[in-house]
């Protein structure tokens, strides 16, 4: 196991001693956990921008990471204290699994785990892995919700990406959601793909538009090291989009959805409320459409990972399990763990404000004002003299212009 840093403070030495995440939990005393991530590494074939953790496996390995993610769950189970409100699992693809795979891990996590009642369960999946059968399965163990990384209409861009479905493939997984009972449905979208111009962004988001769904996110693409398509622009093969475009893709963005009644609560995510939407018919769809995971993840909540890849935070200490399936499949128990860091103070406030700033509403000031130093309050200060952060009567936030350059204004504040 790594460790992130070297560190005098015994506590991080002792918990980076821990070599699996049981091992971390029972060191960190069982705290309440909120959240609840899961990875599932598998996928078809690698997208060329893609660098999250996945293996293109055959399904010969399926059953026995499944197994092998249930005893983990039971070995965690005892050692979570509640309610967890919220379940995300992403991956890899996480509909590549068969249905009766999904029956038996939707089963473990009922049984083992603490869930609040009206939970938020999020099931990633890629368009054309949707089928009626694996719906009625997830609906079955209480999934409610789904995102579908449709990424793009236009087949030349999703060939650009090396996505390898069709666009009709997203109209038909939402059908089969919504006939199974899943309402709440976000589609994941990319801009800024080599050659789009801002027009064709606009009709990409007209076409997810189309689809009625109830939250989009929507990220510039990025390239990151070592993936194919970075090699590509490397060497000259794809041109990236100038930074103005950019800029003006995401300026678009938020007016176009925004004018289309979609609320814009976080810099790339966007939410259409329950009674405005023709799509929700099911009782039991949740009031506020936002993702709630990932509120938990801004608001710096404690969230637990299972399998590979996956990374946890607790009161201010993070670690990641380590990204290797047979590593994973040739133990048991708790995940094996690598990166355990503990945050200092000053260190977790500084990520808390990153992470809390990238919400539209910005930072409360009566969470905000009690923590802040001098020189936190001269950068504060700083950014809004530049026009980049301002102040209303209740929050601390990004400006029009700050959220442009949300990523290099929340740097400042680490
Ligand atoms: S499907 Fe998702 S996780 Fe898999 S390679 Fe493509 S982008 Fe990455």
């Amino acid at each position: 196991m790594n460790q992130s840093s070297d560190s005098p403070n015994p506590l991080q030495d002792s918990l980076s001693q821990a070599c699996d995440s049981a091992a971390l939990l029972k060191k960190l005393g069982c705290p309440a956990i909120r959240a609840v991530y899961v990875h599932i590494p598998f996928c078809f074939h690698k997208c060329h921008y893609c660098d999250f953790y996945s293996i293109v496996d055959s399904k010969n390995r399926q059953t026995a990471f499944t197994g092998r993610l249930i005893d983990e769950i039971r070995a965690i189970s005892p050692l979570v204290h509640g309610p967890i409100e919220t379940i995300f699992i992403g991956g890899g693809t996480p509909t590549l699994l068969e249905p009766n795979l999904w029956q038996q891990l939707l089963h473990a996590l009922h049984h083992a785990l603490p869930l609040a009642d009206d939970i938020e369960f999020t099931v990633e999946a890629n368009p054309e892995t949707v089928t009626s059968e694996l719906m009625d399965v997830l609906v079955a163990g209480g999934v409610n919700r789904l995102s579908i990384g449709a990424q793009s209409f236009d087949p030349r861009k999703l060939k650009t990406l090396e996505r390898w479905h069709d666009p009709v493939n997203v109209g038909e997984a939402m059908r089969l959601a919504r006939a199974a009972g899943i309402d709440n449905i976000n589609l994941d979208l990319i801009h800024s793909v080599p050659d789009q111009t801002l027009e064709q962004w606009r009709e990409e988001l007209d076409a997810a538009l189309g689809h009625q769904p109830t939250h989009l996110s929507c990220y510039a693409l990025t390239y990151e090291p070592n993936t194919p398509l970075t090699v590509k622009l490397q060497a000259g093969q794809v041109d990236r989009v100038s930074e103005e475009t950019e800029t003006a893709m995401f300026e678009l963005t938020i007016d176009h959805l925004t004018a289309a009644g979609f609320e814009h609560y976080e810099v790339s995510n966007f939410f259409r409320r329950h009674e405005a939407h023709p799509e929700v018919r099911h009782e039991g769809t949740k009031a506020d459409l936002r993702c709630a995971h990932n509120l938990l993840y801004w608001l710096g909540a404690n969230w637990l990972a299972f399998a590979p890849s996956a990374p946890g935070h607790i009161d201010g200490v993070r670690w990641k399990n380590v990204p290797h399936l047979g590593n994973y499949l040739n133990t048991s128990g708790g995940a094996p763990i690598l990166d355990v860091e503990r945050l200092d103070d000053d260190a977790r406030l500084g990520e808390q404000l990153m992470m809390r700033l990238r919400l539209i509403e910005g930072v409360e000031l009566t969470w905000l004002s009690p923590r802040l130093n001098a020189e936190r309050e001269a950068r504060i200060a700083e950014l809004t003299e530049r026009g980049l952060l301002e102040r209303t009567p209740t929050h601390l936030r990004l400006t029009r212009r700050g959220l442009m350059l949300a990523d290099s204004v929340v740097m400042e504040l680490l």
